[in-house]
């Protein structure tokens, strides 16, 4: 990641600690962003020169209910609290990003979607309820039915409106702790689309783009669709609900401690490298129209970065950005040809490309779509840095005039006039009268907040060296 900055953190252990931190700020002036475990890939999470709250010491889980599938959580629990606390029970959380490390708060502030986003939606469609406590210093309970307006504008807020201070959530039960993955290599975009189209009723899929590949092989990739096993399907169910059951394998061909991992990879960061190791992991994937299938545990397909320790070292020393488009299925397949076209003629194939179904919800600053998106890792280097706002600049252009949309938790170069224009009038005006309403001194800001809503700069390690 590029952007960083300095700021005044504060740890909160409690509600009333908050509300105190709230209370100086409004006197004294200054601006508060809360910070979860700092997962978001770009300036969400960050208040330059200003004070950020971290919420990671409030992660207690208040209660669970195997019963109901209900667990009520504190702010900085995180996810992997959560799978290791409710799984031994037969549950998994209904939706997970591909790290386990972020807390339910910061979650849900972005409102993520997990490899099963076109199937179970977002995190937010899970939560039963939430308590917010907004600058005034009120704690406001909502849930679907309860405060409900409010509800659908917090989740996905990106913490601008209040802090959650703790959440519940329904739970999916599951018989097993393991998923069936069925891969196809699809030898270009359209058959990507294809395979997606014909998965779509499928719990889980994803797909993984060789940004390098041009000419008739452009957008090939391989496809992963995946369903949980039954536990009529394994010997033992019991043995694969355990926590150990899940944990990812310590060493690489049981040989290597994955903490090298990283290491073994880094001679490899640069367009030739990487075109290799895209190359290579396309022709490593045997399945084509059949696909190919195995077993994995839930831990290891669904958080598979978790697997290499400090894996974003190797993108140093500039960082990296990521940016991911959000567009309706009509245009979706002509904008990512576009978007990957642009990306090899400004000579900056994303070293990573992962691909998505989606659909609409409720939330009011909600960027889910009835499509696709497309999320491409840009390694920021001599070649890249200044010009990579150029191409996400002409991307942003092909999404908005194709009725897209963006996913803050991985932007960092979005302006703000785009911004506005990628969602409807009424979202953007609701908002800000809200934000107003709850927040009138403007005590919570963050740097995402003043570049996407008052034109605010960029992080400068995307434009200069850090
Ligand atoms: C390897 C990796 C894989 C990822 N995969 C996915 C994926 O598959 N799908 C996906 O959707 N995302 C994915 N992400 C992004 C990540 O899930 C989100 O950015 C998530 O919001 C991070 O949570 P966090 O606790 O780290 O929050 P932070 O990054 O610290 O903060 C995120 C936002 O939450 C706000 N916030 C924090 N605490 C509170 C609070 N108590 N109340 C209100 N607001 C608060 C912050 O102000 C900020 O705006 C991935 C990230 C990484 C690093």
């Amino acid at each position: 990641m590029a952007c960083s900055s300095r700021s005044w953190n504060v740890a909160i252990q409690s509600e009333e600690q908050l509300s105190k931190v709230f209370e100086s700020v409004s006197k004294a002036g200054g601006c508060i962003n809360l910070r979860g475990s700092g997962a978001s890939y770009g300036d969400a999470n960050i208040n330059t020169n200003q004070i950020v709250v971290d919420c990671t010491p409030m992660n207690e889980i208040e209660s669970w209910d195997p019963e109901t599938g209900l667990i009520r959580v504190q702010a900085g629990v995180t996810v992997e609290q959560v799978w290791r606390h409710v799984i031994a029970d037969g549950y998994w959380p209904p939706v997970v990003s591909g790290t386990m490390t972020p807390t339910i708060a910061g979650a849900l502030a972005m409102n993520i979607h997990g490899k099963n986003c076109y199937a179970a939606g977002t995190l937010g469609e899970h939560v039963v309820a939430l308590r917010v406590l907004v600058p005034s210093g009120d704690v406001i309970e909502c849930g679907p039915d309860k405060n409900g307006d409010f509800f659908r504008a917090v989740i996905g807020s990106y913490g601008m409106l209040g802090c959650i201070l703790s959440a519940t959530l329904r739970l999916k039960p599951i018989q097993t702790g393991q998923v069936e993955v069925t891969a196809y290599r699809t030898p270009n975009l359209a058959q990507m689309f294809d395979v997606f189209a014909k998965n779509v009723e499928q719990p889980y899929l994803v797909g993984w783009i060789d940004a390098f590949a041009k000419g008739d092989g452009a957008g090939r990739g391989i496809v992963h669709v995946a369903r949980h096993l039954r536990a009529d399907e394994v010997s033992n169910a019991a043995a694969t609900l355990q926590p150990s059951a899940q944990e990812l394998p310590g060493r690489l061909f049981g040989i290597l401690p994955k903490s090298w991992m990283w290491r073994l990879l880094k001679p490899f960061s640069n367009r030739a490298g990487m075109r290799l190791i895209n190359a290579v992991k396309y022709r490593s994937c045997s399945g084509r129209a059949e696909g190919k299938t195995h077993r994995e545990s839930l831990g290891a397909f669904n958080f598979l970065l978790d697997f290499v320790p400090n894996w974003r070292f190797v993108y140093r020393p500039g960082g990296f950005i990521q940016h991911q488009s959000f567009v309706p299925a009509d245009h979706a397949q002509e904008v990512f040809t576009q978007t990957l076209a642009l990306a090899r003629q400004y000579g900056m194939p994303p070293y990573l490309a992962v691909f998505k179904r989606h659909r609409t919800d409720a939330f009011l600053l909600s960027h889910g779509v009835d499509g696709y998106s497309l999320a491409l890792d840009f390694a920021i280097n001599n070649r890249s840095r200044g010009r990579i706002i150029d191409l996400t600049s002409e991307i942003d252009q092909l999404v908005v005039s194709a009725g897209g949309r963006f996913y803050p938790a991985k932007d960092a170069t979005l302006h703000a006039e785009d911004y506005r224009r990628s969602l409807p009038d009424h979202s953007y005006t609701s908002f800000k009268t809200l934000k107003a309403q709850t927040d009138p001194h403007n005590i919570l800001q963050s740097d995402l907040y003043r570049r996407l809503f008052q034109g605010g700069p960029m992080n400068p390690g995307i434009l200069q060296d850090g």
